[in-house]
């Protein structure tokens, strides 16, 4: 492999993922060519049946500080400061993301993001942007790049941010799990009221129904984006706008009469999958071409700790962070860089499902409102030695791999501390007893 610098680097996929790993590239010094199967989003519009908007945090952020990027992204986004939680029988309730009441996530549109990305991708020297080019594998022994309708193209490294249905990591034929959840996703749209949010802007919103739910993210211009995530059985039952009607006014009535095209908008979005990919390993070391999978095309994740796209950024300042400890040296920068993400990727996999069952669920619970309560007064007093797992995972950067055991550590010493208490008040009451 050529030093760096003299390889010819294809990165495939212009998405959030591949637009920042291009910017870091080319600022390296590295030529770097990207090839992305739909037409340039910012002269065609962006593409629909992805969600619209993202809840953005610390990490993504940190990403996008990288490259600059961070204060721009901000001032296109919305802060959310808790949860606004939706019971089908009694007031909505909102619950801070953090002890302080202070954190925010961010939504943001990911249009936007992604022609940020794109227009920083495209002025970075040595980037070149290839839009209609849908590639369909490597060969990673000729040492090429495989493309739809046209002839294959040399490359010595080829980096893959593909998507969860990456075509690049099918053509490897890698040991991989998709595991799709019987849910699906669909969009609605709540529009802006009297020119104003219909409901409060600085919340994600949650209609907690048991199996299934609805969440509603602010956008710019005053509207809401619901992502509904139903079993997928459930969407085909509503087969007549009637049916639509009578079963949001049932479920969701504090939002149905907030969405004047909810039949229209049930009957033209699609259902979108949601999908868990493990696969392993993520590079290929052929003859003529070094292989490897970034963001969702290695790991796609449940949406339902807002943390897929803030993962995939984390990728790319890996393998930037790796290239810089190796000297530039290609497959140990990348057998580096896979190392030390796969137990991050494989911890936030588990996470984002096990937050599925809190979001539906255990939101909308009295007992889960008192454990949070005493988990932020628990953060209050034990400030930085007793953090959340939210906190840890929206608002920090410590890898997710250390997140599961510290939770563990923390409540370890905590049940220990309320033993600990429950003896000495026995103890006292016991001396309390035997003094009267
Ligand atoms: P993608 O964004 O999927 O980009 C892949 C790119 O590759 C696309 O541009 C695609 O057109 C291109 N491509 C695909 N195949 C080919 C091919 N054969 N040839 C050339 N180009 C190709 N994450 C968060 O952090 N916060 C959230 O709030 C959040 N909400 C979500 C809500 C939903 C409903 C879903 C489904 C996901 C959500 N995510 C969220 C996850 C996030 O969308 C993904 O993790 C993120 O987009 C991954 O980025 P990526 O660049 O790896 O892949």
């Amino acid at each position: 492999m050529a030093a760096e610098g003299g390889e010819r680097v294809a990165i495939v996929g212009a998405g959030l993922a591949g637009c920042l790993l291009a910017v870091l590239l080319g600022r390296r010094g590295i030529a770097v060519t990207v090839y992305e199967r739909r037409p340039d989003p910012r002269v065609a519009g962006a593409e629909r049946g992805r969600s619209i908007n993202l809840a953005v945090s610390a990490r993504g952020l940190a990403a996008l500080e990288q490259v600059g990027l961070r204060d721009q992204s901000l001032k296109q986004a919305l802060p959310m400061h808790g949860r606004m939680v939706h019971p089908l029988a009694g007031a909505q309730n909102f619950q801070p993301y953090s002890a302080g009441g202070e954190r925010a996530i961010n939504s943001i549109s990911r249009a936007e993001l992604n022609r940020s990305l794109l227009d920083t991708a495209e002025s970075t020297p040595g980037v070149t942007l290839r839009f209609s080019q849908r590639v369909t594998g490597v060969d990673v022994e000729a040492g090429a790049l495989l493309l739809e309708d046209a002839d294959p193209e040399p490359a010595d490294v080829v980096l893959a941010g593909d998507g969860a249905y990456s075509a690049v990591r099918r053509s490897l034929r890698l040991d991989e799990d998709a595991d799709f959840l019987e849910h699906g996703y669909k969009e609605l749209t709540v529009p802006p009221r009297d020119g104003g949010f219909a409901l409060d802007p600085d919340a994600l919103h949650i209609w907690p129904r048991g199996t299934s739910m609805m969440i509603a993210l602010p956008n710019l211009d005053r509207s809401f984006t619901c992502t509904l995530f139903w079993p997928k059985q459930d969407f085909a039952a509503l087969d007549t706008p009637e049916k639509v009607t009578a079963y949001f006014e049932r479920h969701y009535p504090d939002v149905a009469g907030l969405m004047p095209d909810l039949t229209g908008d049930y009957e033209r979005n699609p259902v979108g999958s949601l999908v868990t990919v493990r696969c392993w390993p993520w590079t290929r070391y052929g003859r003529g071409a070094l292989v490897a999978l970034l963001g969702d095309a290695a790991h796609a994740i449940v949406p339902f700790f807002g943390q897929g796209a803030n993962c995939a950024f984390e990728d790319c300042i890996e393998i930037d962070r790796c290239l810089t400890e190796t000297g530039g040296d290609w497959p140990r920068a990348l057998s580096l860089y896979q190392e030390r993400r796969k137990a991050n990727t494989d911890a936030i996999a588990e996470m984002a499902l096990d937050n599925f069952v809190e979001m539906r669920d255990r939101v909308s619970s009295p007992v889960y409102r008192a454990k949070q309560a005493a988990t932020h007064a628990l953060e209050r007093r034990l400030a930085g030695r007793y953090v959340s797992r939210y906190e840890l995972v929206s608002f920090s950067t410590i890898p997710y791999a250390r997140i599961p055991a510290r939770i563990r550590r923390q409540n370890r010493v905590l049940a220990a501390a309320a033993l600990g208490s429950a003896a000495a008040l026995g103890l006292g009451l016991r001396a309390l007893v035997r003094r009267r």
